[in-house]
């Protein structure tokens, strides 16, 4: 029966955020890679392009609003500069159009004797995501201008299909928030240039049609001192007028003491991530003037698990009876962050393929929800009938519920956290047991993964290669790989990981509680894409992932053979995460796991074990007040992991980036008796980090810049380790790469290597 008020009952409108760009078979990925390659036209770029946005305004069209503007050839941040005109002097050449200057700023340019020419934008993360953008460049005398030609011809687009476009931009307060001063001048003082720019784009997107604009702000989930905060009034009382609504939009987070400030700016509407912030919704009801739109982000576009629609439902309508039409549904943030669509996944299990959405399944349950709302439960019945089937299966899965992960977890105290002695005590056992001269040298772990090794992968997946004869390959690939580290004389060797197609895929296919998708693409930057495995269940690792093939490694040298692991705060942080229980529990659980491989190594004969944790500080929450409580669980997974090993088994740990200031004290509680870190392109300043907080372990400051085809010279590395040995006792110094060396070639590897060897040779006085 359907209750009458629901014809009455005015009407939730759906939207989206932002859309998926890559494409579903990563279409923009390999069009840019061949357009700089130079084997496609740029009409066969922009061609892709346009096809993309085609086929996702149509996969759009049934929502009451669709974004335009999201996509972008490389980041939607650098989208939002080159509208503003805010363009890195560097990247203007005489002749050279916009988006050869867009794609010098992304990418950086082949050096021509001037090498600020070449630089690329810096890039960091957006947010808590795994989305990286380009940073904003600012100084005291940036300058901008209007170039609103790409939301014009993308809203034009949108018109000519029949949608019903919505532009979207990054808000002002975020956009400087997001860049970085050169000069260390107040980005802040540029906003009353930056706003008239806002102002005029506003006014064309409303002389071209637009109703609403979207507004990115994010930045207001964040810790905003009060100079930010008044900004923040400023630039929105500024924005009015301008013939457009304006949506402010805020994901990732609780708005906290931002609420009352967002709720008070002159907008029409306010976007709220009902995922992250659930709590704070029914202060915003309060707050939020009668005459606003609150758009709910009710669909979580952060994680790929169906929604539980019923108890959304529940949830919503009595908002809904209360916000009537000011009520908007959408997904929490941009789509961007999911991959785009579960078709195609065949592969997966079919159980586990039933628990989840993707962004096409996503905008489904948008429908689904909306429909209840407007026009009555019964409406979509089947559709709520089925969910509520998957909802439950999930939670009663034992698949995901293991007791005797459970039980074993529950054994695990303070005690399996730590080693048994100090890290004083394991040192001298090492020494005894390993006996390396001063300044060892080793790499990070990968070496050159070849062309035949990709080959070897592509043809074992197709089918064309059996097991055995994939397995043998690889066994020849490590034995060149310990041979040429014989050759160049290094001290502590690697197996190379050829067998591994990536750190975090290649446990996950091994652990129990995690899938591994076959489409499940999504942007990290640019054209690059990672595919998140899923942790789905309790973690469990059936059988030993790497023992093998390290004990083959070390049967082919006498030298140290380094055993190679991921951690579990890496996997955790580089994966889709069950959202039944905490991180943290979740965390402990990859730890166990690891924990047991580590152990099977060293009863194995391996000697010296590194635990790569490159993500450690990926998973830092986005208000400061939080990064505590998260390091210490993190501190902990890892101690569990590395804990149980003798004295005399030396734990490596690695971290591919250069700003430890802030973190540590927690990176001193990993107490891994060797950490091996990015320093190359800082000339060793960050070592003043651990200099001040007297890191007691051993270090090794990359001295090989691995993201550069250059190859170091010995007397760059002796000039780089005398650096670090001014800050750190030569005793505790290792010498090593930046990061691992897969994707660089053996012809730069071998010189690179010889001459770090060299550089070692000359340190110790030989
Ligand atoms: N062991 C990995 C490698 O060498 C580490 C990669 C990383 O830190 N990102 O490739
Ligand atoms: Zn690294």
């Amino acid at each position: 029966m359907l209750p009458s008020i629901h014809r009455e009952q005015a009407l939730a409108t759906t939207h989206n955020l932002g859309y998926p760009r890559i494409g579903a078979h990563r279409e923009l990925k390999f069009a840019l890679e061949k357009y700089w390659r130079g084997e496609a036209s740029r009409a066969e770029l922009t061609a892709v392009g346009t096809e993309l946005r085609r086929r996702h305004l149509a996969s759009q069209a049934l929502l009451d609003q669709v974004p335009v503007g999201d996509f972008s050839f490389y980041d939607h941040v650098l989208d939002m500069s080159f509208t503003l005109g805010n363009v890195p002097q560097r990247a203007r050449r005489p002749g050279s159009d916009a988006l050869d200057e867009y794609f010098r700023v992304a990418r950086g340019s082949a050096a021509h004797g001037d090498c600020a020419c070449a630089a690329a934008g810096e890039m960091t993360k957006w947010f808590d995501t795994n989305y990286h953008y380009i940073v904003p460049e600012f100084s005291a005398d940036t300058a901008f201008s209007l170039d609103a030609s790409r939301l014009l011809s993308q809203l034009e687009e949108a018109r000519q299909s029949g949608v019903r476009g919505r532009p979207v931009i990054i808000g002002p307060l975020t956009y400087l928030w997001l860049g970085k001063a050169r000069d260390q001048s107040d980005r802040l003082a540029l906003l009353p240039r930056l706003l008239p720019v806002y102002r005029e784009l506003l006014r064309q997107l409303a002389a071209a049609g637009a109703e609403w604009v979207q507004v990115d702000e994010p930045a207001l989930v964040t810790e905003l001192d009060a100079g930010w905060r008044d900004a923040c009034a400023r630039a929105y009382e500024a924005l009015g007028g301008c013939g457009v609504r304006l949506l402010l939009t805020t994901y990732f987070g609780e708005l906290r003491e931002n609420l009352p400030l967002a709720c008070a700016l002159p907008v029409d509407g306010l976007h709220i991530d009902a995922i992250s912030a659930r709590a704070e919704i029914a202060a915003a009801v309060r707050l939020l003037p009668a005459d606003r739109i609150l758009s709910l982000g009710v669909i979580n576009g952060r994680n790929v698990w169906k929604t539980d629609l019923h108890a959304t439902l529940e949830w919503l309508e009595p908002l809904h009876h209360l916000l009537g039409e000011r009520l908007w549904l959408a997904p929490s943030c941009s789509l961007l962050h999911v991959p785009m669509d579960l078709a195609g996944e065949d592969r997966l299990d079919a159980d586990i393929r039933y628990w989840l959405a993707f962004a096409v399944q996503k905008l489904e349950e948008l429908q689904v929800l909306a429909g209840a709302l407007n026009k009555g439960r019964a409406h979509v019945q089947e559709a709520l009938v089925a969910n509520n089937a998957a909802i439950a299966r999930r939670r009663a899965s034992a698949r995901v519920h293991k007791p005797e992960v459970q039980q074993a977890l529950r054994k695990l105290d303070a005690s399996h956290a730590r080693r048994v002695s100090r890290y004083a005590q394991r040192r001298e056992k090492q020494a005894a047991a390993l006996k390396l001269p001063l300044y060892p040298t080793t790499t990070i772990g990968s070496f050159p993964q070849t062309a035949a090794i990709r080959e070897a992968r592509r043809r074992l997946r197709r089918g064309d290669l059996g097991d055995d004869a994939y397995r043998l390959l690889m066994r020849e690939e490590i034995a060149r790989c310990v041979r040429e580290q014989e050759a160049l004389g290094l001290d502590v060797l690697v197996h190379g990981e050829a067998e591994r197609n990536d750190m975090v895929e290649y446990f996950g296919q091994q652990l129990e509680g995690c899938a591994i998708t076959e489409h499940g693409w999504v942007q990290s930057y640019g054209s690059r894409c990672v595919k998140p495995p899923l942790l789905y269940g309790d973690v469990r690792r059936p059988k030993a992932m790497t023992v093998d093939w390290m004990v083959y490694a070390q049967s082919l040298t006498e030298k140290p053979m380094k055993g190679m692991l991921t951690g579990p705060v890496t996997l955790l942080n580089w994966s889709f995460v069950r959202d039944d229980q905490p991180r943290a529990a979740t965390c402990r659980q990859l730890a166990l796991a690891v924990r047991q491989e580590v152990l099977d190594l060293e009863r194995a004969g391996i000697r010296i074990i590194q635990i790569d944790e490159a993500a450690l500080r990926e998973g830092l929450p986005l208000r400061r007040s939080e990064w505590r409580e998260y390091l210490r669980w993190a501190v902990e997974a890892f101690g569990i992991a590395a804990g149980g090993v003798r004295d005399d088994t030396q734990i490596h740990t690695h971290m591919c980036y250069s700003e430890f200031n802030d973190i540590v004290d927690a990176i001193s509680a990993l107490d891994a008796d060797v950490i091996t870190i990015e320093t190359s392109r800082s000339n060793m300043e960050l070592l003043d980090a651990f200099d001040s907080f007297e890191y007691p372990n051993a270090i090794g400051p990359g001295v090989y810049d691995i993201h550069s085809p250059n190859v170091p010279g010995r007397g760059q590395i002796v000039a780089r380790m005398r650096e670090a040995a001014r800050r750190i006792p030569p005793a505790r110094l290792w010498v090593n790469p930046d990061c691992g060396l897969k994707t660089r070639s053996w012809e730069e590897v071998r010189p690179a290597l010889k001459n770090m060897v060299d550089a070692a040779r000359e340190l110790r006085g030989g």
